[in-house]
């Protein structure tokens, strides 16, 4: 007979503090109890997170999406409410932050499965370029959809900059207009996963898959949380109350209330972890005017007038001085060497086993040619690799990363000597392009060079010493050609 451990939450945070919902036996796999509410954010002054509305029309202004200033504050007041507890609170003047634009390629953006969202680059670009524009502000594009009546579909992601939103009484849930629909997306701008991995019809359809796995609820699980249980999406219950379902000989809880589920709930709420993902992207956001950067090597980026100029040999980190992929509109042909680690000959792998890795999945379009060189690394794993440079000059050499829940602290070595600082590729819960990272400015011959990396620390929340590299660029000297 099976075991079952006696209690996993369904944990969550409210603005009045922490509830949890309803005790449940639930399997042992990998589950723990939830951490201890923060109850510290509560009582701190909350973070203003400024919100710039786009209503979205074909270029004729027709089709224009059914979205006002006002249904835009009602979201948003809704949205107030789940990221209290992350310590956000949104600002939306809805004079000054509500504005109109004429574009049918952009209002017919639709979402997109991983297999289909190289063709969507062009029109995620163009948007991240209008984003650009309405710089330290969360931007929603509230678009129509690409048929003859609004769509109710919504989406973002950790690697958007901005979020895709629909009219406001074009999207229900259970005979009832949406009103957490736009936090919902905004928790993917912040990080955030579903707590579902896939949906179901019925409950016996959610139970055939459970004993098909063999009783591994994992296979519900969309997050990685510990606090959030893996939550089977089943339509034939959406609309109820319930707060576990009986699949097979187990009742299974639902996260009914959480923001990243799909049940439906007059409340909405954040679990611990996810609370500390949500902090960990604002901050992380935050210092690239709420931009998420990119790897987009021989792009000039915009000037940034606080930033620190790339220097000679100061410059480096994924800190703040590595300022972010300009929007495309400042695209210019930088005459650099342009490498990408996926295909560069390795000279020496001490300790590290290197493969290349599509990385679709993970961005639309913030991965230079879509893939990386994944690097599964033990700590002090050095990866080497040779190349070319083909006329002798001064370069500023940037490389191209990837932060991940099991990536380390990376040094970088050209020709056996570091150069710039060392940079931690740790994210939480979340794969993102690094964005640019500088090496400084180095003077390099014709010919080939080794150029290295080894792993010599890690982030203590970082699961592993691994790490991902995604290109290499050398900027030449001078004004760009
Ligand atoms: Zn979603």
């Amino acid at each position: 007979m099976r075991v079952l451990a006696p209690l996993t939450l369904c944990a969550s945070m409210t603005a009045a503090g922490f509830g949890a919902g309803a005790a449940l036996a639930w399997p042992a796999d990998g589950l723990s109890k939830p951490a201890a509410p923060a109850t510290h954010v509560l009582t701190r002054a909350l973070t203003p997170v400024r919100v710039t509305a786009v209503r979205v029309s074909d270029d004729d202004g027709r089709r224009q999406t059914p979205v006002s200033p006002d249904e835009v504050s009602r979201w948003l007041q809704f949205a107030d409410l789940v990221y209290k507890p992350a310590g956000m609170r949104f600002v939306f003047d809805p004079e000054k932050d509500f504005h109109d634009l004429k574009s049918t390629r952009i209002n017919n953006t639709m979402p997109a499965g991983v297999d289909k969202r190289a063709d969507l680059t062009d029109v995620s670009l163009d948007m991240r370029r209008i984003a650009a524009g309405y710089p330290k502000t969360l931007v929603v594009f509230f678009r129509w959809g690409n048929a003859s009546t609004p769509t109710g579909n919504s989406f973002s992601s950790g690697d958007l900059n901005y979020v895709v939103g629909c009219g406001f009484a074009s999207t229900g849930v259970c005979g009832h207009q949406n009103i957490s629909l736009l936090a919902h997306e905004m928790g993917h701008y912040v990080g955030l996963a579903h707590t579902f991995a896939g949906s179901y019809q019925t409950v016996a359809d959610a139970a055939a898959a459970l004993l098909a796995a063999n009783n591994n609820p994992l296979i519900f699980a969309g997050d990685p949380f510990d606090d959030t249980p893996p939550d089977p999406m089943i339509s034939e219950i959406a609309c109820l109350d319930t707060r576990a379902v009986r699949l097979g000989e187990r009742d299974v809880p639902i996260c009914r209330d959480n923001i990243m589920s799909y049940y439906d709930s007059p409340t909405k709420t954040l679990s611990p972890r996810q609370v500390r993902t949500v902090k960990w992207m604002l901050e992380r956001r935050s210092r690239f005017d709420m931009t998420a950067p990119q790897n987009t090597p021989g792009r000039i980026d915009p000037p940034r007038p606080e930033a620190p100029r790339e220097g000679a040999q100061d410059a480096g980190g994924a800190g703040p001085a590595s300022g972010p992929a300009g929007p495309p509109g400042a695209d210019a042909k930088s005459g650099s060497i342009i490498a990408e680690f996926e295909t560069l000959p390795i000279a020496e792998a001490t300790r590290v086993n290197a493969s290349p890795q599509d990385m679709l999945g993970f961005s639309w379009y913030g991965f230079s040619q879509h893939a990386q060189l994944y690097c599964r690394a033990e700590k002090n794993a050095t990866l080497a690799f040779k190349l070319d440079v083909p006329r002798e000059g001064w370069y500023d050499v940037i490389v191209y990363a990837t932060l991940a829940p099991d990536y380390g602290q990376v040094q970088a070595m050209i020709a056996g000597r570091r150069v710039g600082q060392p940079f931690d590729l740790w994210a939480d819960s979340i794969v993102l392009p690094s964005g640019p990272i500088s090496l400084g400015r180095q003077r390099l011959t014709k010919g080939t060079h080794e150029v290295s990396f080894t792993v010599i620390a890690k982030h203590p929340l970082a699961s592993a010493f691994n790490f991902g590299l995604d290109a290499i660029e050398l900027r030449p000297d001078g004004p760009a050609r």
